[in-house]
C-alpha cells in the first residue's frame, strides 16, 4: 500500500489548510458560543468544492479520490467539527447516496445544487425509538395514487432545520422487516414536513440538529431512491462513507490538539522553565502524537481501499472506532496540558473535547463498531441477541 501523497493530493491538502485557517478557525469560537449555524460559511465550503468533492464533475462535484476527500475533511475537522459535519453529511451521506443509487434525473436535479452549496441535504435514518438497530425504522411509507405517503418521526438529524432536501428512510411493509425499507428524496418544503431544533447539546453547538415530524407527507413515485427494499443497503453504504468522513475529521481534532498543546507547552513557564521541559507533559503530548499518527494511517488505509473499490467495511469501522476514541482522548489530554487555561474557550481544546464526544456515538457507536470488527474476526454476529431456541 503506497501511503505517499501525490503532488495533486498535497496541493489539495495545502489549499484546504489555508482555507480553514483563513475562514473557519477565526469564526469557530463565536459560532460555538452563539450556538449559531453559519450558513454563509457552509456556502463557502460549497464554493471551494468541499460539499461534493468525490462526486463526478458532470454532476457538479470535483471527481476527487477518497484520499483527497479525507485530507480536506481532516483540515475542516481541525478547524471546526460543526462545519466538518456539514461536509460529512452533505458529501458522504446525501450526495454519495444520490450518486450511487439515483436515477439520471434525480442526479441531474439534486447533485449540482447540493455540491455547490445552493441547497443543503440531511439524512433521516434515526428515530426516537430506532438508533443502533437501524433496520427497525418505524416511519411508514404507504402507497397512494402516483406516489407515497410518509408518516413518522426522525430524531437527531444533522442539518434537519437547514436542509432543502431530506433523505427519509421509511418502512413500506413491516412484515418484510429490513427488506421492506425504502429511501425517499423529500423536499423539506413539502406539506406535512416539520422540523424542530434540538437545543442544549454538549458539543457541535454550531451544528444544526433537528427532530423531524412527517405528517402524511406525500411524494411522487420519482422521489423513491433505488427500489423498494433497497433502503437498508442505501443506509449502510452511506454510513460506510460517512464513517470514513467522521474518522478523517477526528484525525483533524487530534492534529489540532497536538498543535495547540505544543504551542502552549513551549510558551507557558512554571518553575522557571517552559512546561514542555517536564517529562510528564511530554508524555501527554507524545501519547497524542502516537494516537494522531495511528488514526491518520488507519484513515489513509480505508481511503486507499475505497479508491481501489475493494471491500472496506471492517477497515472503515476500525478507522472510525480508533480515530473517534483517539480524538476524545487527545482532547482530554490537551486540556490537561493547558491546565486551567484549557477549561475555557480562549483555546480550542475544550471545544475539541465537547465536539469529539459525539463522534463515538453517531454513525455507529463504538460498541457497534467493535461488533462489526468482532464479526469479521470470528464470523459470529453478536449484534442481535439470541432468543431461546435460536442458534
Ligand atoms: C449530534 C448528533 C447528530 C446526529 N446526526 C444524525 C443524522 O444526521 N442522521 C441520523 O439518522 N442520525 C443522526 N444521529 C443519530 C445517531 O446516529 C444515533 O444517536 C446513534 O446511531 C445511536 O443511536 P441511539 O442514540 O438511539 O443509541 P442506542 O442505539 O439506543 O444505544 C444506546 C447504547 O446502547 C448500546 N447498544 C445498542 N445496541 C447494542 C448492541 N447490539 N450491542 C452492544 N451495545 C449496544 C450503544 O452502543 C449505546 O452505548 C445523530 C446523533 C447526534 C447525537
Amino acid at each position: 500500500m503506497d501511503l505517499d501523497l501525490t503532488d495533486e493530493q498535497r496541493l489539495i491538502q495545502e489549499t484546504a489548510r489555508e482555507f480553514v485557517d483563513r475562514e473557519i478557525v477565526p469564526r469557530a469560537r463565536d459560532s460555538d458560543r452563539a450556538a449559531r449555524f453559519d450558513r454563509e460559511l457552509a456556502a463557502s465550503l460549497g464554493e471551494m468544492g468541499y460539499l461534493g468533492a468525490p462526486v463526478a464533475e458532470e454532476y457538479g462535484g470535483r471527481s476527487l479520490d477518497y484520499t483527497s476527500y479525507g485530507l480536506i475533511v481532516e483540515e475542516v475537522g481541525r478547524g471546526d467539527s460543526s462545519m466538518r459535519t456539514v461536509v460529512s453529511v452533505q458529501t458522504s451521506l446525501v450526495c454519495g447516496s444520490i450518486e450511487r443509487w439515483g436515477t439520471e434525473d434525480q442526479k441531474r436535479h439534486w447533485l449540482p445544487r447540493l455540491c455547490s452549496g445552493e441547497a443543503l441535504g440531511c439524512f433521516g435514518l434515526t428515530e426516537p425509538d430506532t438508533g443502533s438497530d437501524a433496520a427497525s425504522v418505524r416511519t411508514r411509507a404507504e402507497r397512494v395514487d402516483g406516489g407515497w405517503r410518509l408518516s413518522g418521526q426522525k430524531m437527531w438529524i444533522s442539518l434537519g432545520n437547514q436542509a432543502e432536501l431530506a433523505l427519509i428512510f421509511a418502512q413500506t411493509d413491516p412484515e418484510a422487516k429490513h427488506k421492506g425499507l425504502a429511501c425517499f428524496l423529500v423536499p423539506t418544503a413539502t406539506k406535512g414536513f416539520a422540523s424542530q431544533e434540538i437545543h442544549g447539546k454538549l458539543g457541535l453547538r454550531a451544528s444544526d440538529t433537528a427532530s423531524i415530524a412527517l405528517d402524511e407527507v406525500e411524494v411522487a413515485d420519482d422521489a423513491l431512491l433505488g427500489d423498494v427494499g433497497d433502503g437498508f443497503k442505501i443506509a449502510m453504504t452511506a454510513l460506510d462513507a460517512g464513517r470514513y468522513s467522521v474518522a478523517a475529521g477526528c484525525v483533524g481534532i487530534c492534529e489540532g490538539c497536538v498543535q495547540a498543546s505544543v504551542s502552549y507547552a513551549t510558551e507557558r513557564r512554571q518553575f522557571g522553565v517552559p512546561i514542555a521541559t517536564f517529562q510528564l507533559v511530554q508524555e501527554l503530548i507524545a501519547d497524542m502524537v502516537v494516537k494522531r499518527d495511528a488514526a491518520r494511517l488507519l484513515v489513509r488505509r480505508a481511503g486507499i481501499l475505497k479508491d481501489q473499490a475493494k471491500p472496506n467495511t471492517t477497515e472503515t469501522s476500525i478507522a472510525k472506532l480508533f480515530a473517534t476514541e483517539a480524538a476524545v482522548e487527545c482532547a482530554n489530554a490537551a486540556i490537561q496540558v493547558h491546565g486551567g487555561s484549557g477549561y475555557v474557550d480562549d483555546h480550542p481544546v475544550e471545544r475539541y473535547l465537547r465536539d469529539a464526544r459525539v463522534t463515538t456515538l453517531y454513525e455507529g457507536t463504538s460498541q457497534i463498531h467493535k461488533l462489526i470488527i468482532g464479526r469479521d474476526a470470528t464470523g459470529i454476529n453478536a449484534m442481535t441477541p439470541l432468543r431461546a431456541g435460536e442458534s
